[in-house]
């Protein structure tokens, strides 16, 4: 089959592989109709966060497709039927998983579809994909649901709602994101379900700004100088009640920090590849925030948010801007990574 293989930073191809097999009595295998090119691909793409993935290596954790085979002891699905998958791969048995932290997974060791920790899974950018642990990682997409408006659900919109959830936005807040990008951009459509009475977006990407304030977010360029001051001076001094952090990097991070008002919260979903960075602890702590972090738990969030794309609340397609052959990802990868041909959301179609 063809599958997107990483080769070093900045250097991603197609390239002919081994179909996938059933390994374990409790796997299926996908042939994937739909894959999308992730911000946390990016990190991997740039070797940022400690460990290269192996050379060779499939790429991707956003996927989608039909099943095509399953194992002996595969039980909740059958042959044909469309599922999606949660990016992180999770064994649904363990202690964790009981909890319902399944990117917390002992068995899987935290692995991620196509990623470089714990026990390694190949990626969804490809043909076809082995899905481990199948009854528990699959659901099913409706008939009449199409693979864009499906797809996110197993991870950027699952995040997006995560970290808008984790802010506690009340009715009649102000919420600001930072990052107009894919998370960001679905963090300020979920921002709304909570009923805020404004919502901004701050980035410098000026099309991405733009899509933003077609959803309704005030646009706020970081060009237009301290996005703290600017949020401040647009909401009579005060700050945003809740900031959404969806960046995943210490300058948003403080920014966050110092653009929410006293007793607000930040709740952040971008994934920080430095293994510690500074922030202004002091004012967290004297201005009383609430500081909120994670992974985001997607498998927990597919099927409650399902019914919420299905009637319009959500429109994750929204923010698909590009959509190509497998053999085209190369060019996907470094459109995204560049801000380049006004991307935002690249989908990969085999
Ligand atoms: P992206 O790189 O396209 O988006 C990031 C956006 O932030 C860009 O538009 C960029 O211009 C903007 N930006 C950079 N610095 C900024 C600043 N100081 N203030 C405001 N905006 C700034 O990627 P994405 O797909 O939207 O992903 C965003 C982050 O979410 C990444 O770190 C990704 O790894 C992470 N992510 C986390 C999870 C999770 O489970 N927690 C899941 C998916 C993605
Ligand atoms: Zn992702």
């Amino acid at each position: 089959m063809r599958a997107i293989t990483f080769h070093g930073v900045g250097d991603v191809r197609v390239e002919h592989v081994g179909d996938p097999k059933l390994l374990d009595p409790t796997d299926v295998v996908l042939r994937v109709t739909t894959s999308a090119v992730c911000g946390s691909d990016l990190h991997q793409y740039h070797g940022r966060g400690g460990g290269l993935v192996q050379t060779g290596a499939i790429m991707g954790h956003e996927f989608m497709g039909v099943v095509e085979e399953t194992g002996a002891a595969v039980r909740a699905v059958r042959a044909g039927d469309r599922v999606v998958v949660p990016f992180s791969v999770s064994c649904g048995q363990c202690e964790w998983c009981r909890r319902r932290m399944p990117t917390q997974c002992t068995i899987t060791g935290r692995a991620v579809f196509g990623g470089r920790f714990g026990h390694v899974f190949g990626g969804g950018q490809a043909e076809r994909v082995r899905v481990p642990y199948a009854d528990h990682l699959c659901e099913k997409v409706p008939v009449d649901m199409s693979d864009d408006d499906a797809l996110f659900l197993g991870d950027i919109l699952s995040t997006a709602f995560c970290c808008a959830e984790g802010g506690g936005i009340r009715p009649g807040d102000t919420v600001a994101v930072f990052g107009a990008g894919p998370v960001g951009l679905l963090a300020m459509q979920s921002a709304q379900l909570f009923g805020p009475a404004r919502v901004f977006a701050v980035d410098r990407v000026d099309y991405r700004l733009a899509l933003a304030a077609e959803l309704g977010a005030e646009p706020v360029s970081l060009d237009a100088g301290d996005p703290a001051e600017q949020l401040r001076s647009r909401t009579a001094g005060r700050g945003p009640d809740v900031v959404l952090e969806c960046v995943g990097h210490e300058t948003p991070f403080t920014q966050a920090i110092q653009a929410v008002r006293p007793g607000g919260t930040v709740s952040s979903v971008g994934v920080y590849v430095e293994p510690s960075m500074g922030f202004p602890a002091r004012e967290a702590f004297f201005k009383d925030l609430t500081l909120k972090m994670g992974i985001c738990n997607a498998r927990n969030f597919i099927a409650p948010l399902l019914p919420l794309v299905q009637l319009g609340k959500l429109q994750p397609a929204r923010i698909i801007t590009h959509t190509m052959p497998l053999a085209e990802a190369p060019r996907g990868y470094a459109i995204f990574d560049r801000k380049e041909d006004r991307a935002i959301k690249v989908m990969l179609k085999p």
